[in-house]
């Protein structure tokens, strides 16, 4: 198998550099731990900053290592990505997302949850029929899946991504652009992406407080998306301040750990239940 021909060539090449036999190391240990059940789904929710209500969640990844313990998706998304594993670890994603939902949809207090997607699955062609299989399969109405997709993946093919974004929202998913503000899309193209929200990146939130110049950006970035007929997402609201000033600036949904920090899945509908805004 070209897997372990992979490593064995690592162990006997000299050439190999260490800080690449690592790598492939730690590739095959992902692939046994997406196959082998290691992956968790942490939620973090979002909130209606005019209703105070939780209106979804945004899926975060998370590797349970054995003996390294808790592994966060800055350390292996990137490798992921690089290796063509993180094909299967967004189905993983996706289906722990839409399973979470049949579940929760039985007691009545279905939410949306959106996933993460790279680079990488806008170009698999397999994707939107996984999508679609597991919607059926599971019975998940549309809508409580939502997908995320960062300014600068969107822009790394615009024309690319402007037909898959069209895709899936013809197939009723509700779509993020994340990380705004820090990519360079042009206004005459964000106004042709079907996308619902438009999430601010975090660090203007983050300094808004204490930075007049974000502060500026964060109040003329919401006008825009409101201009363009979207809604403002700010994420990143660590405190009550940025909270007030966002209100005021009239920003639709909230998330960040003033909320509450990413929770294991199994947590989130108890957390729910106790929120009070
Ligand atoms: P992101 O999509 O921008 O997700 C938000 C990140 O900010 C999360 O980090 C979250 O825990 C963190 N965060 C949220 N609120 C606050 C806050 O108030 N303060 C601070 N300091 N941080 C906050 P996390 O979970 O470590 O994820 C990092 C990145 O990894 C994500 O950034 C996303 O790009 C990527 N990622 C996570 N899960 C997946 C996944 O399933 N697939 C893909 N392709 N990427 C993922
Ligand atoms: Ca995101
Ligand atoms: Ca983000
Ligand atoms: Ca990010």
């Amino acid at each position: 198998q070209a897997k372990e021909k992979g490593l064995r060539h690592v162990m006997f090449n000299p050439a190999q550099t260490p800080d690449q036999a690592r790598r492939l190391t730690i590739a095959s240990e992902l692939r046994r731990a997406i196959d082998g059940g290691d992956l968790r789904l942490y939620l973090q929710p979002k909130v209606d900053m005019v209703t105070g209500r939780v209106c979804g969640s945004e899926g975060l990844v998370r590797w349970q290592h054995a003996t390294r313990g808790l592994i966060y998706p800055g350390e292996f998304i990137d490798l992921a990505e690089s290796t063509g594993l993180i094909k299967p670890l967004t189905e993983w994603v996706i289906e722990a997302a839409l399973s979470l939902n049949r579940g929760w949809a039985r007691e009545g207090r279905a939410l949306p949850i959106a996933v993460n997607l790279s680079a990488r699955n806008l170009h698999d062609d397999e994707l939107l029929t996984k999508i679609r299989q597991l919607h059926k399969a599971l019975d998940v109405a549309p809508g409580l899946l939502e997908v995320e997709l960062t300014e600068s993946t969107v822009m790394e093919d615009a024309g690319f991504a402007l037909q898959v974004l069209h895709d899936l929202r013809d197939d009723g998913i509700p779509l993020y652009i994340d990380d705004f503000g820090t990519g360079y899309s042009s206004l005459r193209y964000l106004q042709k992406l079907p996308v619902d929200y438009i999430k601010i990146d975090q660090s203007f939130v983050r300094h808004m407080s204490t930075h007049k110049d974000a502060a500026l950006i964060v109040r003329s970035t919401i006008d825009l998306i409101h201009d363009l007929g979207r809604k403002a997402v700010a994420e990143g609201i660590e405190t009550q301040q940025d909270w007030d000033q966002l209100a005021l600036l009239g920003c639709d949904m909230a998330q960040g750990y003033l909320i509450a920090k990413p929770m294991p899945a199994e947590e989130f509908p108890a957390w729910v239940e106790r929120f009070r805004p």
